[in-house]
């Protein structure tokens, strides 16, 4: 990865956009027909064909993807629980060009510009929520909870079958601003690494997921991360010995950059779905670990699951698992 500059991709049939969050690994996947895609190419992207439905991009965290669409014409709500604002959406985007779709942790940030000032909207998509752009008058789907028609006849429509994502529209997504760098892009060395972990005090696997420190790993890809460097989700930080440290920076940095590569690899799997072919403890519970052939035990953490080896990850002292 690394490089700098842009690539234009002019693109053919029309059938759609999407645009598809993998929260866990902090990928979006842009899956752009019909109109012409700026990407900058400032920290790497793979650019990739994705037959037959068009061109899908992969977006690091991080990176904007400039585009040039319609003039939003309407904003239709079709359920107002998923929706942040202080004014009416249409009030606020009608009369307004998309520019740009940006990927920041667990958000999508749409800009746009006219008026005196530019404006976004910030979605953070949860697990369920997806974008699809359709022909207007196209079936409106039961899980539509946004619909903006844009100049041409398109509509850009958010699709969340739980309701668990927000949209904020003219106001700021709790969270957004204290996020911290993005996974896919990070460049501490081992000691700046250290510095600061230690700073934040946590257990390492709440460390992973604390979005203030690093934005965008998941429970699965933290599960890989610590199944990889033979450390115990409930270590403290602080507790870590110099070598501990030092390959719980190197394991985050090739598990991650090792899941990006088969992410890329895999695609286009199907929409929102996350290839997860090359875990090596997640979702292997029951099954034996390929290290040390011990098998992966499943454990409640919160709302959530860890998944680990109990032999290569000895739990610290006072921890019964
Ligand atoms: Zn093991």
């Amino acid at each position: 990865m690394g490089g700098a500059g842009a690539v234009g991709v002019g693109v053919g049939e029309a059938l759609g956009v999407a645009v598809a969050g993998d929260v866990a690994l902090g990928v979006t996947v842009l899956v752009l027909v019909e109109l012409t895609v700026e990407v900058e190419l400032e920290v790497g992207v793979a650019v990739r064909v994705a037959v037959p439905v068009g061109v899908a991009v992969l977006v690091l965290e991080g990176l904007t993807v400039e585009v040039e669409l319609e003039v939003a014409v309407a904003v239709r709500v079709g359920d107002p629980v998923v929706l942040r604002t202080l004014r009416p959406v249409d009030e606020l985007l009608v009369g307004r060009t998309l520019r740009s779709v940006e990927h920041r942790g667990k958000f999508l940030i749409f800009r746009f510009d006219g008026g005196f000032d530019g404006i976004a909207m910030t979605v953070n998509p949860m697990l369920a929520g997806l974008f699809s752009l359709q022909p207007v008058g196209a079936k409106v789907t039961k899980d539509t909870r946004l619909r903006l028609e844009l100049e041409g006849g398109t509509e850009l429509r958010y699709r969340d079958d739980v309701r668990m994502g927000k949209v904020y529209v003219g106001i700021d997504a709790p969270g957004l601003a204290d996020i911290g760098p993005d996974v896919g892009t990070l460049d501490w060395g081992q000691a700046e690494f250290a510095l600061r972990a230690k700073a934040k005090r946590s257990e390492v696997r709440n460390l992973l997921q604390d979005q203030s420190f690093i934005s965008g790993i998941g429970n699965a890809y933290a599960d890989e991360i610590l199944w990889d460097a033979k450390l115990h989700p409930k270590r403290r930080v602080g507790s870590l010995t110099t070598d501990e440290m030092a390959r719980f920076h190197l394991s985050l940095r090739s598990v991650m950059a090792r899941g990006l590569a088969q992410v890329q690899e895999t695609m286009p799997a199907q929409l929102g779905e996350k290839p997860r072919a090359h875990f090596k403890v997640r979702g292997r519970a029951g099954m034996l670990g390929s290290r040390c052939g011990t098998t992966i035990m499943r454990r409640r953490k919160g709302l959530g699951d860890v998944d680990l080896c109990p032999t290569c990850q000895p739990a610290p002292k006072g921890q019964l698992y």
